[in-house]
Parts: C-alpha cells; structure tokens; sequence
C-alpha cells in the first residue's frame, strides 16, 4: 500500500512551493493534477510519474469527483508515492473533503501537505495587507457563488466595514457580480483589488471600488477579487489620514476611509 499525499501547488510560482511539496513531486509515481497548476510547478514533477490532469476545461470536467475519489484509493494500492496536486492550498475550494472522507473510508494512509492559498497571493501581488490593523480585523475567504443562474451573495448581508472579503471564483460578469454586491447591501464605495493571475509572469492588477467593477472586463482567469477598506490603492495616505485624526484626539472621519 502506498501514500497520497493531498499537496497544494501554490498560485503558480514553482519558488512559492514548500520545500516537503517540491520532495514530493520529485519523488512522484503518480501525479492527479487539477488544470490551474501551471506548467512550471508541473516541471518539477519526477520524470518517471505517471501524470493526468483530472481539472475542468471550460465547465467539463475530464474526471467527475467519484471517479477521482476512486482513483486515488486505486493507484494507492499500486504506487507508491500517490500526489493529488491542488492550486493554491488543497483545504481552500478544493473538494478535499470529499477526497479524505474517500481515503479514511478505503484505510489508505495519507497526508496533506499545505500550499499558498491564491488570496494571500492575492494580496501579495497588491502589496496589501489583508489584516492591515487600521482597516480590518477580520477577513472571510468566501466564492461568487451562482443558485439557478444569479449570485447567491447571502453572506454579504453579514459582512461589516472592518472586514476584508476574498472572493475566490469571481467569474467574468464583474458587472453583474457588483449589482449584486450592493443589492445584498455592500457600499458602491467600498475598495476593491482584482488579482488576475496572481504569482505568475502575466499577474496583473486592478485597482477600483465595488461600482467601478461594472467597468472591468477582459481580466485573464484565474483570478481572484479582495473587497474591503485594505484594497485601497492609497492606503497608506488613508491611514496617514486617520492617524492624524486620533493625534489632534479627533473621531476618526469614517467617511473618509471608507
Ligand atoms: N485551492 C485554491 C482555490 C481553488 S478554486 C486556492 O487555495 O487558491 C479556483 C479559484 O482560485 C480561481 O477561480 C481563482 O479565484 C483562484 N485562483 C487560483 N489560482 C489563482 C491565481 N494564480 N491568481 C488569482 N486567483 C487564483
């Protein structure tokens, strides 16, 4: 019997594996990969492994989630080094869950090795903090997710302006998803970040707030949206703001930094 090891590849940048991921991957019989690990965290695979990517191409999914819950339990009594290869980290929208449930369930041994997950890659790309202290204190790792064809935002009813909001899966309709962000009661104002491609050669970055996400389109996927007062482009002078606030003992402007 052998091991499968659920490893998380990171957003993209091979040097932003862990060092236990990048063991792993050289020492590979068989690796099932998802289609938004890149080709340079794929190069670091062992030659001699068996490699199938098992992602959705354009909403069809080569592999269904049974079929690959199967496979893993099969090449691990086959193989030896058996990787399950996830973008960003495997416990983050990844359907691990299904995967370990699968694996407890058949006796396979297995272990699970964390990646960077794309929203801190995210925000690593925009040079902004997530928990920056002066702006937010908690942060929801969340998706734009869709019920019967509109967005299924209920969580943004409960969201408050000292919270960041990751938004992994934003889709293309940045338009449609902003209607729906104020309609569930987010302020037009508030700042956000789109990190196309985050930790890749083509990583781009688009600054703008909740209404102004109307206007972005032909943003490459992957990409992820950072909603909150951190997103800002011009924190910096915002926090300057209101630090010069609370010296002259004055109320904070929240206006102001919102
Ligand atoms: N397990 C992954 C998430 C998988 S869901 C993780 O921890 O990051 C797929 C979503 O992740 C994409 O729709 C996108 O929102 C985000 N994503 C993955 N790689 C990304 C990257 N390099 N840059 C920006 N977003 C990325």
């Amino acid at each position: 019997m052998g091991k499968v090891y659920l490893v998380g590849a990171g957003p993209g940048d091979p040097e932003l594996l862990t060092l236990k991921a990048a063991r792993i991957l050289a020492s590979a019989d068989v690796v099932l990969h998802d289609a938004l690990v890149t080709p340079q965290v794929l190069a670091l695979v062992s030659p001699k492994a068996r490699v199938i990517d098992v992602g959705k191409r354009c909403g069809q999914k080569l592999l269904t989630q049974d079929e690959i819950n199967a496979y893993l339990v099969h090449a691990a009594a086959h193989s030896e080094v058996v990787v399950r290869l996830k973008s960003g980290d495997p416990l983050i929208f990844g359907r691990a869950g299904e995967e370990i449930e699968a694996l407890r369930g058949a006796g396979v041994d297995f272990e699970i090795v964390p990646g960077i997950t794309s929203a801190v890659a995210a925000a690593a790309a925009a040079r902004i903090s997530l928990t920056d202290r002066r702006f937010a204190s908690q942060v929801l790792f969340t998706t734009a997710h869709r019920k019967g064809g509109t967005f299924d935002l209920g969580w943004a009813r409960t969201i408050s302006a000292d919270m960041t909001v990751a938004i992994y899966m934003p889709g293309v309709a940045y338009a449609e998803l902003a209607n729906a962000l104020v309609e569930n009661g987010v302020d037009p104002q508030t700042p956000c970040v789109v990190v196309s491609r985050a930790a890749q050669a083509s990583q781009q970055v688009f600054h703008t707030d909740v209404a102004g996400l109307a206007s972005l389109g032909g943003i490459g996927a992957p990409a992820l949206l950072i909603v909150g007062r951190v997103a800002h482009s011009d924190a910096e002078s915002m926090a300057a703001d209101v630090w010069r606030q609370l010296r002259d003992n004055a109320e904070p402007d929240t206006q102001q930094i919102t």
